[in-house]
């Protein structure tokens, strides 16, 4: 089969393309064709640029050689966009415009679609930088359209119905008047525009054959918001530790694909018998994972250490804030490549995820259960249906209307949750044990390939 995936970003950035790339790569092991479409933005340090920029663009050439690699339309990539930046009246307004129908989009995915004539398209995080201008077109080719659903834009202007330091599911004029975006008027506006025509044009609706969503909440937010239940198809995320990389080392040892992917889903790491010695927090370092919180903990646990492995806008804040308020126990690492950051896993003792937006289902959460380790996160979104509270990890209650940037009943919850569990050797090994156990049985990369091809397979022959 030939698979075309389309994200607006092509390199790892969060947890939307770790999946987009690891997906592809899965494809590849099980011999089916796979393109990837996006923007050209490409930051230069990324690994995922270095492999994805040389060595496999065949864009151009035939793909009767191109079952090895990935395809990537290089000449074909939408320009990037800045979306974040004021550059002027006349760039703003043409960039909203880009929003709500991409002409550029449009022309060059209907090159794609002849150069690759996919099978089926999977798109997964398009708006703004592509837009959904690009699904009647697969339509016309009449090629089936599947969308994997990572955030809540289908059903909010918001895509992480979240700001203000609370869950925010406002939409229109409220949403406009409540500043949603960036705590803009002008970005709330344009947004709630843009939201409101794909709403009306009911362009993802008439033209995505079937939604994937990883996890039960996901698919009750969307069913709740009157986008079609039966279309929508529950798959848990596979936890492919490895990540991209892993293709040569599979050349190389491989037996055969199954072999590899069962054997390298869970490599003979974690099991060491020491507990680690510090609390972790890996992800993008943005105020919706919670990073604030993380702090507050730090300071009111001294004698405990805390890593944060990641980077992202508040980062800036984050330093300047350890700094004034002399938190000697955080250590900031960075960006880690997969590698690093899984031994930085294996070393924690305890992994903390305080996201305060309804996470559909982080990998913060899958990877450091799969490494056995004890995760601490909040009860909210797909977080719930991922751990369940004393047996696969522990949630920490957020209430309802809670400032969560201020509420000290919260911060209180968290210190004395994680100060309970820290010192508590039996419980951290049984429960790590247990996590570990329950990624193997629900999160399979196998299991995962064997459901969305169901569904691929299903979607070309209705159409
Ligand atoms: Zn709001």
């Amino acid at each position: 089969m030939r698979i075309l995936q389309v994200n607006k970003y092509l390199y790892r950035r969060a947890g939307a393309e770790a999946y987009v790339l690891d997906w592809a790569e899965l494809l590849i092991k099980h011999g089916q064709e796979t393109g990837l479409w996006g923007t050209e933005a490409f930051p230069c340090h990324s690994e995922g640029a270095q492999r994805l920029k040389n060595p496999v663009h065949k864009g151009t050439g035939s793909f009767a050689s191109a079952q090895d690699d990935v395809v990537i339309f290089n000449d074909l990539l939408v320009e990037e966009r800045h979306f974040d930046q004021r550059e002027g009246f006349w760039r703003d307004i043409k960039k909203v415009g880009h929003m709500i129908w991409s002409w550029e989009s449009v022309r060059k995915f209907e090159e794609v679609l002849q150069r690759f004539k996919p099978d089926i398209v999977h798109i997964h995080n398009i708006y703004h930088h592509i837009s959904p201008s690009i699904l009647p077109m697969a339509k016309r080719f009449g090629v089936p359209v599947v969308m994997t659903v990572h955030d809540y834009h289908l059903i909010n202007p918001n895509y992480n119905l979240y700001d203000h330091g609370e869950i925010c599911e406002r939409k229109g004029i409220y949403a406009i008047a409540h500043k949603c975006i960036k705590d803009s008027y002008a970005a709330s506006f344009a947004d709630v525009l843009e939201w409101g025509i794909h709403k009306m044009l009911r362009v993802y609706d008439n033209n995505v054959a079937r939604y994937v969503v990883p996890t039960e909440f996901v698919k009750e937010k969307l069913v709740e918001q009157g986008i079609g239940g039966r279309h929508i198809e529950v798959v848990p995320l596979p936890v492919i530790l490895n990540g991209v990389q892993c293709s040569e080392e599979f050349r190389a040892n491989a037996r055969d694909g199954r072999t590899y992917m069962r054997d390298s889903l869970l490599p003979a790491v974690a099991q060491n018998d020491s507990n680690g010695g510090y609390v972790l927090f890996a992800g993008r370092i943005t105020r919706e994972k919670g990073v604030y919180l993380l702090l507050e903990m730090a300071k009111k646990l001294p004698e405990m250490q805390f890593k944060i492995a990641g980077t992202g806008p508040e980062l800036t804040n984050v330093k300047l804030k350890i700094k004034n308020e002399k938190l000697e126990n955080i250590e900031l690492l960075g960006f880690l490549e997969k590698a690093e950051l899984r031994e930085i896993i294996d070393g924690a003792r305890l992994v903390a995820v305080p996201s305060l937006w309804p996470e559909p289902s982080p990998f913060a959460v899958l990877e450091a259960q799969a490494a056995g380790k004890v995760v601490l996160a909040s009860r909210i979104g797909g977080i719930q249906n991922l751990i369940e509270d004393g047996k696969t990890g522990f949630l920490v209650t957020i209430r309802k209307y809670e400032n969560t940037t201020k509420s000290t009943k919260l911060f209180k919850d968290w210190v004395d949750k994680v100060r309970e569990i820290y010192y508590d050797e039996t419980r951290l090994k049984q429960i790590g044990q247990a996590a570990r156990e329950y990624i193997k049985k629900t999160h399979d990369p196998e299991e995962h390939y064997a459901a969305l091809f169901k569904v691929y397979k299903e979607v070309t022959r209705n159409d």
